[in-house]
């Protein structure tokens, strides 16, 4: 059975049409999903009881329900672990910043870049998020907190480009104006640097926010705690970032996760200024987090000397700020559990 909430709105007028159905039908079910948010065919209560059996029949309206939520005692950053219908977990994350509320969502269950200081890679893949299961984290959570969504980051668990069909499917269904109409502009996708979906996902010129995950600006040690490097070299990603710019007008925001005694020195920060000036671009620190299963860590301060490094090289830098890290929901933290 297909699962309807995966079908664009195109999509969804070609089915309902190729079952002899009137086009406005399809603009009724699109509402009951996507701006009711009905769970169950029998509440479209305006469509004929035929139709909704037929529907009933063909279809399913993905479900993912919460099985545990974690709130942080800090700073109110909410962590859900969503069940998906195969038993598979899932984890998402709330903030408020500023009176708005932003959403970090999961892209695929687990992950098989194999960041070494990433906890959400340390099982491998199991599979990718199908664009509802994307999409349900949003709704689900908008429902559970009574909150509207006003951004969105791809940066839970999972390579969003590595399952780059159902990703853009995704965005197309959540920028939909007759859905939850979330300007692209308010979503940031984060990638490791798989260098060839970059330069395909530019050519959408879609209005988002890329960031790549740099981490380091040497090849070779980039290698160590990145095995994508191998199959795309730093010349490559920034190749692509290039691009990205030219195509769509948008800096890019490059990741920097600080981790003490890899990738935090004065030569480190030369290389990645160097590789850096002149780009329409940005970065972004991340003080490590500390992920149980691997030794690496952040020492205090480090990240401000990194930024100071960077400043004085004219490379526009923030440091990010860290939410739900008494809940391990922060960067790199996020990771496959099982509900018990
Ligand atoms: N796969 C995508 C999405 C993950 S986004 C990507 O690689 O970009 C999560 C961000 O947190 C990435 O920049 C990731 O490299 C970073 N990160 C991973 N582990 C971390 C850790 N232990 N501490 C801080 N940041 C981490």
């Amino acid at each position: 059975m297909k699962d309807i909430l995966s079908l664009t709105r195109e999509e969804l007028t070609e089915e309902i049409l190729a079952l002899g159905e009137k086009r406005y039908r399809a603009e009724q079910i699109y509402k009951w999903l996507h701006i009711k948010r009905a769970y169950a065919f029998e509440e479209m209560s305006d469509l004929p009881a035929s139709l909704r059996s037929t529907l009933r029949e063909n279809y399913i309206i993905c479900k993912i329900t919460a099985v545990k939520t974690l709130i942080s005692k800090i700073d109110g950053t909410r962590k859900y672990l969503f069940e998906l219908s195969d038993g598979e977990c899932i984890e998402t994350v709330f903030m408020e910043y500023k009176h708005a509320y932003s959403l970090c969502i999961s892209s695929q269950v687990g992950c098989r870049m194999g960041c070494k200081f990433c906890a959400s890679g340390l099982d491998g893949l199991v599979r990718n998020l199908t664009p509802a299961e994307m999409l349900s984290q949003v709704y689900e959570v908008e429902r559970l907190t009574g909150k509207t969504i006003g951004s969105l980051v791809m940066m839970g668990i999972g390579e969003p480009l590595d399952n780059y069909d159902n990703t853009i499917k995704f965005l197309t269904l959540l920028s939909d104006e007759n859905g939850k109409n979330l300007s692209l502009r308010h979503v940031s996708l984060s990638t490791c640097g798989l260098v060839p979906k970059i330069q395909e996902l530019c050519k959408l010129r879609l209005g988002l926010t890329l960031s790549v995950s740099l981490h380091q600006a040497d090849n070779t040690k980039r290698e160590d705690i990145m095995p994508v490097t191998k199959a795309y070299n730093i010349d490559e990603l920034i190749a692509a970032c290039r691009e990205y710019i030219s195509y769509t007008g948008r800096r890019i925001s490059f990741e920097y996760t600080v981790i003490s005694g890899v990738n935090d020195s004065k030569e480190d920060a030369q290389k990645l200024s160097k590789l850096l000036r002149g780009l329409n671009c940005h970065v972004n620190l991340i003080p490590a987090n500390n992920v149980t299963e691997t030794n690496y860590y952040n020492k205090k301060d480090s990240t401000r000397i990194f930024e100071s490094y960077l400043l004085s090289a004219k490379i526009p830098v923030t440091i990010r700020r860290t939410l739900g890290s008494d809940i391990n929901a922060a960067c790199g933290q996020l990771r496959r559990q099982s509900a018990e």
